[in-house]
């Protein structure tokens, strides 16, 4: 009896010093929202440490921002996009790091992905209606080729072998600052947390001993969800054309662009891609986007541990084969 009493009371203390918070937040032109569980274990002055920990979550969101934003003219990232000679420049780890990883992407996707794509893409301002002529396009098409990103490992430099580049990291940044929150999290001894910014989610552990449900929205009807799948240890993301986008006599021009024909990509209205780090979902459901579905779920059915939920541009959806197998 007595012992049965002592666990009691030690499961009761437990909970009542483990505490659940929750910020959210705007950044990268998007929302982000961090939640965690923290423990009186983790920490003596837990409630201050708990929202530093939010504060560091937020700043290193911004510090991503700050060093690859196409939109700050004074990012890393727009420094070498103004580079207007061969020269090659050096970069931080980080940032070298990423366009590596980009340049994978693009190697596995066959160029479905590919940062280049901004060569073309810069040309479009969703908010404002505006696009780029045809005449642009068929001029600046032949500028979108990842194989012209010349990369330099030794001495962590860059530069374009064709001028007229431009790069963006619009579809593997934001996965990429989820990735680093979370082992900013993992670090200061956290073991149940959610991480996500826009389309992009990773989420470890828990959520109060239960699965975490993640909602996937409709493409078309933004109060309705998808799917809503019970999930642990993963990453996910999804991409839309309904993110940022106008409709012109009918043609919905969107964000992600092909980089075959430098025009809003045709074959889907939404891409979620599920693996074990944010910055891979990321990338690949920006690809996955741009291959549709026949390609894009061999490429995906071919990678261990990624699955894939897909709506094709006639709203039908579709799933790897690990999630068909599954059911
Ligand atoms: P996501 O929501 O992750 O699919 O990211 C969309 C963003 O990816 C766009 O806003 C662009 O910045 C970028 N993007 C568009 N097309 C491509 C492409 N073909 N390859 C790589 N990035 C792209
Ligand atoms: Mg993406």
């Amino acid at each position: 009896m007595s012992r049965l009493l002592f666990i009691t009371f030690l499961c009761l203390s437990f909970n009542a010093s483990a505490k659940w918070y929750s910020h959210s937040f705007e950044i990268m032109g998007t929302q982000a929202k961090v939640e965690f569980e923290w423990s009186q274990l983790n920490d003596l002055s837990s409630e201050t440490k708990a929202k530093e920990l939010i504060q560091q979550v937020v700043s290193e969101m911004s510090r991503v921002d700050r060093l690859m934003s196409p939109f700050k003219t004074n990012s890393e990232l727009s420094m070498i996009n103004r580079q207007d000679s061969k020269q090659a420049i050096k970069i931080s780890k980080e940032l070298f790091k990423l366009l590596e990883k980009a340049n994978h992407f693009s190697v596995i996707t066959h160029g479905a992905f590919d940062i280049s794509f901004s060569s073309v893409g810069y040309l479009y301002e969703y908010r404002k209606n505006i696009r780029p002529t045809d005449e642009q396009i068929q001029s600046l098409k032949s500028a979108i080729n990842y194989k012209n990103i010349k990369l330099n490992k030794e001495n962590h430099t860059v530069y374009f072998s064709d001028p007229r580049i431009k790069i963006d990291l619009g579809g593997i940044a934001k996965g990429h600052a989820v990735d680093m929150c979370i082992e900013l999290l993992q670090s200061a001894g956290v073991k149940n947390a959610y991480v996500s910014a826009g389309g992009d989610s990773r989420l470890i552990g828990k959520k109060n001993d239960r699965l975490w449900y993640i909602g996937v929205r409709h493409p078309r009807d933004e109060n309705k969800l998808l799917v809503n799948l019970p999930l642990e240890e993963v990453s996910l993301s999804t991409s839309g054309d309904y993110e940022r986008f106008f409709i012109e006599d009918g043609v919905r021009y969107h964000h992600i662009i092909d980089p075959n024909t430098g025009e809003s990509a045709k074959y889907m209205q939404s891409a979620t891609v599920l693996a074990d780090d944010s910055t891979t979902a990321d990338a690949l459901s920006t690809s996955l986007f741009v291959l549709g579905v026949k390609k894009g779920m061999e490429l995906i059915n071919s990678l261990p541990g990624v699955s894939a939920i897909v709506v094709d541009r006639h709203g039908k959806m579709f799933v790897s084969k690990d999630l068909s197998e599954s059911n």
